[in-house]
This record gives structure tokens, sequence and C-alpha cells, in this order.
């Protein structure tokens, strides 16, 4: 049956902090945190529990009745879905500890309420999902943060999934720390590291990330993108347009020189988020243009351009839903 729905919320699992949501998007109107798990510090999981709250989301969707914090989500799409219980959409956003310290984060924002907070392994419920064959490959795996590659069980954890069939991985990491699991998944062509350094030189790096290292992480850039050098490559650099900071035509293009340099041949575009919910309903078309400024250039340059919901919501004029 063809309806309105999205593959997070029929097939997704979210490991936050502190609970378990359908997927980690929250800059649409809505502002997702739609809940599987209340509570949740790594346990085993009770499926049937955690299937059962997924069906009473799905079948609302099927009757047309939207989960209200899904609305105006980028993700939300109507055709056929079908109605097993299985998961082939994962999403890890538990760990908090990070080799950076941007601006922007609402980690760094809030460091003494995340300081709190215990961490937790999602490695022993990966297994028990693939024992029971509740976990499919076919979907996404994306590792956020805190920095996924400093995380204890992130090797394995990598080097499990690949060999379980996912092929299509994406991790979110600082650069800081070179990992040789994302460079061996690289080379199997299973996973894109995308690596945010939101400027185009030293001076605004530091600016931005509060460490010294932004030589390093173009060091490891490159030894990610020479891993695997098929078709636009599996690095993405990327850049998150911070209003009064990087948002500027002279930094972006020392971003692409510095992304050419790399061999990388992948970006992608995002606006910072705080200001972006702040401001949606009054960004000026500075930053549209932009936007659009990034797409012209990385047409010339033969890039591959991915914009991120923000980002995609302001081309797309969906900022207001
Ligand atoms: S529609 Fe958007 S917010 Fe709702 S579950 Fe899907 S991705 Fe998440
Ligand atoms: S790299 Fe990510 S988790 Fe680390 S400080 Fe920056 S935004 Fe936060």
């Amino acid at each position: 049956m063809k309806y309105l729905s999205c593959r997070y919320i029929e097939h997704g699992i979210d490991f936050e902090h502190t609970r378990l949501e359908t997927c980690c998007f929250t800059c649409h109107s809505g502002g997702g945190h739609i809940t599987l798990k209340q509570e949740y510090a790594g346990e085993s999981i009770d499926w049937e529990k955690l299937f059962e709250q997924k069906r009473k989301y799905r079948l609302d969707h099927r009757n047309g009745n939207l989960t209200p914090n899904c609305t105006g989500c980028v993700f939300l799409e109507e055709r056929e879905w079908d109605e097993e219980d299985y998961i082939n959409f994962l999403q890890f956003n538990y760990w908090i500890a990070c080799n950076s310290k941007c601006t922007y984060c609402y980690e760094v924002q809030n460091k003494k309420m995340f300081d709190k907070i215990k961490p937790y392994n999602s490695l022993p419920v990966i297994k028990d999902m693939i024992e029971k064959k509740i976990l499919r490959p076919g979907g996404e795996v994306s590792f956020g943060g805190g920095e996924p590659t400093i995380a204890p069980e992130f090797e394995d954890l990598i080097r499990l999934l690949t060999a379980n069939g996912f092929k299509n991985m994406r991790i979110h990491s600082s650069g800081i720390k070179y990992s040789p699991a994302i460079a061996e998944a690289i080379q199997k062509g299973v996973l894109n590291v995308v690596i945010s350094i939101d400027s185009g030189c030293e001076k605004t790096y530091k600016k931005i990330k509060r460490v010294n290292a932004y030589k390093k992480v173009l060091e490891n850039m490159k030894k990610y993108a020479l891993a695997n050098q098929k078709e636009y490559g599996f690095v993405i650099s990327k850049y998150i347009i911070i209003p009064n900071v990087n948002d500027n035509r002279t930094e972006i293009d020392l971003w692409l020189n510095s992304v050419v340099a790399c061999k990388g041949r992948w970006i992608a575009l995002d606006i910072e988020d705080v200001w972006y919910k702040t401001n949606r309903s009054v960004i000026s078309s500075y930053y549209l243009d932009l936007v659009n400024y990034v797409l012209t250039k990385a047409k010339l340059l033969n890039m591959k351009v991915e914009l991120y919901d923000r980002a995609r919501g302001l081309k797309e004029g969906k900022n207001f839903l």
C-alpha cells in the first residue's frame, strides 16, 4: 500500500546518548525525536516491545496520521512500504567524547550536562540483532557523535557491519584520528567518511574547532581518499556555513582548493543548526546565493555535492515548513 512515511520510521533505529529513537533528524518544524525507548544505556533490547512501538507509528502513517514530530521532514516520501519487522537503517549517536571542540557543537555547549551521562557500548546489541536476524543489510548505517573513531568498540563495529553485508555506511568524523577500519571499508567501497572541516585555512579552522589539527585532518583526508579513488571517492569534505564566521566566498574558495589538494571529489554543505532553527523564517537570500555558489563551483570542478537537510531545506524552499 502506498502512503506517506519514511525509511527510518519503517525500519530504523537510532542509538542516542540516553534513548532509542527512530532517527536523529531534528531540524524540520516537527522537531524529530520520535522515541522508541525513553531510557536507554546499552542494555539488551526487548525486540517484541520495540517493534510494537514501531508498528504504532507505522500504522498511524498508513492511516494518514503523520507523527506530529515528523512534520516538514525532508525524508518523508509517498511510496509502497512492506509490513515486516526488521531494522536496516542504523544510526549511532550515543558516543559523547570528542577530540574537537567545535563552537557550534551542542555537546560542547552543554558540556556539564553531557559529562554526567555514562557512555555505553552498542556492540553487544548489534551482535544480538545479527544473531536474531533482526538486522538486515541493504539500508544505511551512520555514525555521529561525539567522535566515533575514539570509541573503544568502533573498529570492531565497523568490521562486524562490513562482514555482515552493510555496503552503505557513513561516518561523521572530526578527521583528527586516523581509523584503519574506515580505510579498509573505503578500500572495499562500502563506507563514506564525512569530515566537517568548515574552513579553508588554519586560522578559520582554529576559530571554529578550537584545536590545532587542520594539517592533521587534511593529511588523514588524503589518506582516506587515496584508499579508493573510484568515481567520486569515499571521502566527503563537509562545510557547515556559520553566519559571520565562514559565510563568505573567499573562505569557500579556499575550502574547495583544499578538497582538490586532498584528492577529494565529493563535498557536502550544511548550515549551522541553532542559527537555522532560530532564523528559519527570516533567512536572507544571501544564504541561498551562497548555496548556489557552491553548487556552481562544484560543477566546474566536477565534484559531487550533497546538501544536508538544512541546506536542502533552504534550496527547496522548505525551511518555512
Ligand atoms: S520523517 Fe523525518 S523525523 Fe520522522 S522518522 Fe522519518 S526521518 Fe525521522
Ligand atoms: S566534531 Fe562533532 S562531536 Fe566533536 S566537537 Fe565537533 S561537532 Fe561536536
